[in-house]
């Protein structure tokens, strides 16, 4: 579920969003901490932030991601260093730049896809989530604003007197009201909440509310695509759709109805590549990445080549590399015949796969001779599958064996998640594609607890009668949009529009 709170300066958005987050175990996503986070790292490059093309190419090799804990940049968390006046300063200062605001809209939507999440800011319901389940415009009279204000000012020991900062706020809401670029204005279809003689906790228990009565289902804290595959079905729909024709390397996600969209899009699967001569078209790599030498060879045929290899899964390629150019001898633990392991293997020049649950005795003994010994996971391989394997090793080996948990963090994410659920519902719902080898990992895992589950893709999966408290989880590879229309057949007792979200509320 995405909750989309909007409203003027003053009404108190970014406290009630974070205390709904809390309140709701959903995800806060502080979009400003967005800006001041790529304006930092910018900075940092000693890149001018006027400069297109390497402010473009930075963009490219930037990823937010959520966490338990809020938003990450490429895999770290956003800290204290962002809060500083100079940040402060690029933040507002990189925020001027149209191309980076569509980069970072496009970032925000991209995290709202990953879990439930409350999102605040001046255009979050009209322009960056106008497809958000819940939107609420806070508001409150000028003068509670001006209020409010004036008092934050005095506890920071600011010297102001209360007409000048209504008189600033006025001005303020004309200027966000009648400005160009994404004026303050509420959603159609949002809920106007006018907080005027309300306290904090008053209106975060009215927007909670809400939520918890168009979610009858307890929902995984993250769920929807990944970072990975959202980038890549994006991507890849954004070439089809300028005209271009377009290959990929496999099955771009493991989720039929998704595959179907892109393949009428136009896309096509390359089965065999030494069976192509000369073509003009895009190929695309997708989040798994390729080998080095079939990568040549698509380089060789195709007129271009778009790399979306996930820049995690690429950085276990690069430690995997670097292990070895170290002096070890690695060791792979994932599925032989997943496209990630080949791509993987295929850069290392001596490599031993293992898969879970293989004969661990026999593998030590294979490595017995061998002096240094790094190890490296598939990036969805399960944790539990992997700590069994590493603690083993390093048990009959000792300190030649070098751990590496290369486990992608979102999917160590959603198996703690389904081992919540089950504790928690009688029955887990999982949505993901039949042949989603990540959607079959949280199926286990709730089995294993001993509850229900059931694999659902579509509402025709749903079983007749009664399911007990249900819980809902997903796969990487499931949008959100799969997921919005099983909640809504689920709940019954609501009114929504095609689009799953209630009708008739804007005033
Ligand atoms: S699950 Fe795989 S593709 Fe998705 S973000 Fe993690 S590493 Fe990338």
């Amino acid at each position: 579920m995405r909750i989309a709170i909007d409203g003027p300066a003053g009404s108190g958005k970014s406290t009630v969003a974070k205390l709904v987050a809390r309140d709701l175990n959903f995800v806060y996503i502080d979009t400003g901490a967005m800006y001041r986070a790529l304006a930092l790292k910018a900075h940092s490059l000693k890149i001018e932030f006027s400069d297109e093309s390497p402010m473009v190419e930075l963009m490219n090799h930037t990823y937010f991601s959520l966490s338990e804990n809020g938003i990450t940049l490429d895999g770290r968390f956003l800290g204290e260093e962002i809060r500083t006046r100079e940040v402060s300063m690029l933040s507002s200062n990189i925020a001027r730049y149209p191309y980076v605001r569509a980069y970072l809209t496009e970032q925000q939507r991209s995290l709202s896809r990953q879990g439930n999440v409350v999102m605040e800011g001046r255009d979050i319901g009209t322009i960056v989530l106008p497809d958000a389940e819940l939107k609420i415009f806070l508001t409150a009279s000028i003068e509670e604003r001006a209020r409010r204000r004036y008092a934050e000012l005095i506890a920071s020991l600011k010297e102001v007197d209360y007409e000048s900062v209504l008189r600033e706020m006025k001005a303020r809401d004309l200027n966000d009201s009648s400005r160009e670029l994404a004026p303050l204005k509420p959603a159609k279809d949002a809920i106007r909440l006018d907080t005027t003689g309300l306290s904090i906790s008053e209106v975060v228990e009215k927007v909670a509310a809400m939520a918890r009565k168009r979610q009858r289902v307890l929902l995984s804290k993250s769920v929807g695509f990944c970072y990975g595959v959202d980038r890549a079905v994006n991507e890849a729909i954004k070439i089809l759709k300028s005209g271009k024709s377009v290959f990929a390397t496999g099955e771009i996600v493991h989720n039929e109805a998704v595959m179907k969209n892109l393949k009428d899009l136009g896309l096509e699967i390359i089965e065999d590549i030494s069976s192509y001569d000369r073509v003009d078209g895009i190929a695309i790599i997708r989040a798994h990445g390729i080998d080095p030498g079939s990568e040549k060879r698509l380089r060789e045929v195709f007129t271009g080549v778009i790399d979306l290899t996930c820049p995690i899964v690429y950085n276990v390629f690069s430690l995997a590399v670097d292990l070895q150019a170290r002096g070890s001898f690695v060791v792979v633990f994932g599925k032989r015949n997943h496209p990630e392991v080949t791509a993987l293997s295929g850069r290392l020049e001596r490599y031993l796969i293992v898969e879970p649950g293989e004969d661990y005795s026999s593998v030590v003994d294979r490595l017995k001779a061998i002096e240094r010994i790094a190890v490296v996971s598939q990036t969805t391989m399960s944790t539990d599958d992997f700590k069994d394997f590493s603690s083993f090793l390093e048990e009959e080996l000792g300190d030649r064996v070098e751990i590496h948990n290369t486990i992608c963090r979102i999917t160590v994410e959603r198996e703690s998640e389904a081992r919540r659920l089950a504790c928690e519902a009688d029955t887990v719902i999982v949505v993901g594609g039949k042949n989603s080898s990540n959607t079959k990992k949280l199926l286990d895992i709730v089995g294993r607890l001993g509850k229900r589950a059931i694999h659902v893709q579509t509402t025709g999966d749903l079983p007749q009668g009664e399911l007990g408290r249900t819980g809902l989880i997903s796969g990487t590879s499931t949008p959100y949009d799969q997921i919005q229309k099983i909640l809504d057949y689920i709940d019954n007792e609501r009114e929504v529009t095609d689009n799953g979200r209630e009708t008739g509320t804007a005033r």
